[in-house]
């Protein structure tokens, strides 16, 4: 009997996992499961889709998003090009190595658009809750569709979720932060650099939500930017108006106290203090506990849940490697729902988690986490396949990256980088990524690209042919504000 299939979530790694049956459906594979893709969004792309919201969506839903205007790629593009379609191929032409967020939407959309699997995604239907039958063997799984407003349940036989991680904040307390009078939130609910113009902004936090929005408020005009770290400063060769201090103690009135005794006034308080892998939708025993960590405990191949293999998780790591990385997993799953790969019996699988986990208590530092990822994408590749790629050309890219970044924090977006895929060398910024203001699509296409026109109508003629039950990404786009 045909299996079927739930997955949660029409993000990257929940659209590789659609793609990656569906290549098998192009190639002549026969037997594939029936799949119901469930988004609680009103369209695909996950966290890539920018949201003006925060709190609640229209449906009172918490709001997924937490990527913000002036967001550009924190890494070079050539480290997460498909290892099946280039961006020369999207776009036409090369482009600079760190495109504005627009731009790489526009591109993961580009691949998925051609791929015919929009029909399976049912949008605007977040899961509610997943349950094992142990009689049937099947998952039961109920979900929320809010185009009829009726809550609906269906069996699986498998469940894969692919939810993200970046999406509901850790927030710690800190005392008097109650008082304070300036503006607190926490990194998933920012949206616009330009509100801290002229603030003095404390970030809390020391990863890389802290370091981008810390400079990128600085590059729309915050007077001045104070980074509390709990246990290492980052230690990059800020620029005048930039400080580190230890972990933030109290705040009282518009004063900061720190660890080491030193207090400053502030007028701002972002707090980048992580996010929580956090599923309301699953019981405590299917649910995944963990930090955000290279290689979650009870996960084999860092994908299949120990307890119960029916269920799988997605992109729960924490990420050097993003959407190889996903659709590696992506066509590793596919190949074991469908028998081309066997799974061991729980105790082998166990030795293999194992395996990793003292691999991964060996990590110093962030090449040593790029060459464990590394490693990790090569072992799930190996059984599929999937189209091979330079994976350690790849590893080398985000090691030059860390030195670069290390160099010049705020112009290390300004390097360009050859494409591991093509060959090809990435021209650069127009400008300096410090003067470039307007991180629109419709912008960089003007300043970067020979025909700015030209992929915008391919683009519209694809989408015309591809159809779906919702709303086009284009149609969000013109929704979202844009910058000025
Ligand atoms: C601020 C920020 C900047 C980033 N910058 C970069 C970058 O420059 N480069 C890079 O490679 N990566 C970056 N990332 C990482 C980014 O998260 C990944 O690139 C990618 O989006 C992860 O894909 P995903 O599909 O696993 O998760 P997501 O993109 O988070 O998608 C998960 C999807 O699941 C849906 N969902 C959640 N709960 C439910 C439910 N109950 N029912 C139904 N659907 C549900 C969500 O609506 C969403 O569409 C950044 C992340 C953040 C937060």
């Amino acid at each position: 009997m045909t299996k079927r299939i739930a997955i949660i979530g029409a993000g990257p790694s929940g659209l590789a996992q659609l793609r990656a049956f569906e290549s098998a459906r192009k190639a002549g594979v026969r037997n594939i499961p029936e799949i119901v893709c469930y988004e609680k969004q009103a369209d695909w792309g996950g966290m890539w889709n920018y949201t003006w919201r925060t709190g609640l969506d229209k449906y009172g839903e918490p709001v997924h998003g937490s990527m913000y205007r002036y967001l550009w790629s924190n890494g070079p593009k050539e480290c997460l090009e498909f290892a099946d379609y280039s961006f020369e191929e999207h776009f036409g032409q090369q482009i600079p190595s760190y495109p504005p967020r627009e731009v790489l939407l526009d591109y993961i959309m580009g691949r998925v658009e051609r791929s015919n699997v929009r029909q399976y995604i049912r949008f605007n239907t977040p899961v509610r809750w997943v349950q094992w039958c142990p009689d049937s063997r099947k998952f039961s799984v109920t979900v929320m569709d809010h185009e009829h407003d009726q809550l609906e349940t269906e069996q699986f036989d498998h469940v894969i979720v692919a939810s993200g991680h970046f999406s509901t904040p850790n927030v710690p307390y800190f005392q008097g932060v109650e008082n304070f009078q300036g503006r607190v939130l926490h990194a998933h609910d920012f949206r616009d650099a330009c509100e801290f113009r002229d603030k003095r902004l404390l970030l809390v936090g020391s990863s890389y939500s802290a370091e981008d929005i810390g400079t990128q408020c600085f590059k729309y005009g915050a007077r001045s930017i104070t980074f509390s770290y709990r246990s290492a400063p980052m230690g990059h060769d800020w620029p005048e108006g930039f400080r580190e201090r230890p972990l933030l103690t109290r705040v009282d009135g518009n004063v900061a106290h720190f660890k080491d005794g030193s207090s400053e006034e502030i007028d701002a308080i972002v707090l980048c203090t992580g996010y929580q892998h956090h599923f309301p939708f699953l019981p405590d025993q299917l649910r995944l506990q963990t930090n955000n960590r290279m290689y979650p405990d009870g996960l084999y191949k860092g994908i299949v849940f120990q307890q119960q293999p029916e269920l799988m998780y997605l992109g729960m790591q924490d990420q050097y490697f993003t959407f190889n990385m996903f659709d590696a997993q992506a066509w590793y799953l596919r190949d074991l729902i469908m028998g081309g790969i066997a799974l061991p019996e729980r105790q082998a699988r166990a030795a293999d988690i194992g395996r990793w986990r003292q691999l991964e208590a060996k990590l110093d530092g962030a090449d040593d986490d790029i060459d464990f990822q590394a490693a990790y994408v090569r072992d799930l590749l190996a059984p599929t396949d999937y189209p091979r790629f330079d994976i350690d050309a790849q590893a080398a890219l985000f090691k030059r990256w860390q030195a670069d970044k290390r160099r010049d924090i705020m112009g290390y977006r300004n390097q360009c980088y050859r494409s591991v895929l093509t060959g090809s060398k990435a021209p650069p910024l127009a400008r300096p990524w410090m003067e470039i203001m307007d991180d629109s699509l419709a912008s960089f296409r003007r300043l970067h690209m020979a025909d700015p026109e030209n992929k915008s109508r391919a683009r519209a003629a694809r989408k015309a042919g591809a159809g779906g039950r919702s709303r086009s990404a284009d149609a969000n786009r013109a929704a979202a504000p844009q910058p000025a």
